[in-house]
């Protein structure tokens, strides 16, 4: 089994028996991320969610992603399996003691490999009942991730997916994140390109077209106010909007086949 390049920026393609190996990780993130996800209820904490994390990864025989990260702004490696952003948090929340209440949102976010490939999918959900704002923000936010894999047509170029992306969150009154983007996903969690959820002057040089055997990581970040965001204090690892409106955050891996998008990190 080889891996191709492609003349485009160093983007590295996956043959069919990659692609089903990654596959497997794709599952994996899924089972993981089902199994927190209804566990989530007013009262646990994101600690809490993140041991179920580590517990279904370790008995897969796999590795956690997240774990041991290093980021120059941050004091300590990332210590855990899941990122776990709540409300105002885009990414990059770490799993702790924070109970988790009625009207939140909470952004779960797992990254595994297993034999040898990665898979990377997160999703935004409500804890409990939540103000119809909060739930149009998870509603545009899973939809813009949806309509982005329904544009990922072979030959098409990026910047018209994320044109796409951003029209529509946009077109709902809200914001796309612009500091942190999709990427390039296959032995290493992050590979070449940047995959944008918006397009602008500046992205113009790094739009790539979508190719047979390309694995990407799309995950559109939306916030109810401005897009601007920072490091939150706290941690120095969790990102904030800047405002403290909420933010939601959805993320599959995709694989380009001949016959089209498919979704590696669903059910
Ligand atoms: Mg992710
Ligand atoms: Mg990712």
């Amino acid at each position: 089994m080889t891996t191709r390049s492609t003349s485009q920026k160093g983007i590295i393609l996956k043959s069919t028996a990659e692609i089903d190996l990654m596959r497997r990780a794709g599952a994996l993130v899924c089972k993981v991320l089902d199994h927190v996800c209804a566990l989530v209820v007013p009262g646990v904490t994101t600690g809490e969610l993140n041991a179920e994390a580590e517990r279904l990864i370790e008995d897969a025989g796999a590795e956690a992603l997240f774990k041991g990260v290093v980021n120059p702004a941050a004091s300590f490696p990332f210590p855990a399996a899941l990122c776990t952003s709540v409300n105002d948090e885009v990414v990059h929340g770490v799993p702790g003691k924070r109970a988790l209440k009625e009207g939140d949102v909470i952004s779960i976010d797992c990254g595994v490999r297993i034999e040898r490939f990665c898979g990377d999918s997160a999703r935004t959900i409500a804890v409990g009942s939540v103000s119809s704002k909060t739930a149009d923000l998870l509603r545009v936010t899973r939809g813009s991730l949806e309509l982005a894999i329904g544009e990922m047509k072979l030959g098409r170029m990026w910047s018209e997916v994320a044109t796409a992306i951003q029209k529509q969150v946009e077109s709902a009154g809200m914001s796309v994140v612009r500091e942190f983007v999709g990427h390039g996903i296959g032995q290493e969690m992050h590979e070449e390109p940047k995959v944008p959820n918006y397009h602008d002057r500046s992205q113009k040089k790094s739009d790539f077209c979508l190719e047979e055997g390309m694995t990407l990581a799309v995950e559109p970040m939306v916030t109810l106010g401005s897009c601007d965001v920072m490091y939150a204090d706290a941690d120095a690892w969790a990102i904030v909007t800047k405002d403290g409106k909420f933010a939601a955050h959805f993320e599959h891996t995709i694989a380009m086949t001949a016959g089209g998008p498919v979704v590696l990190t669903a059910a």
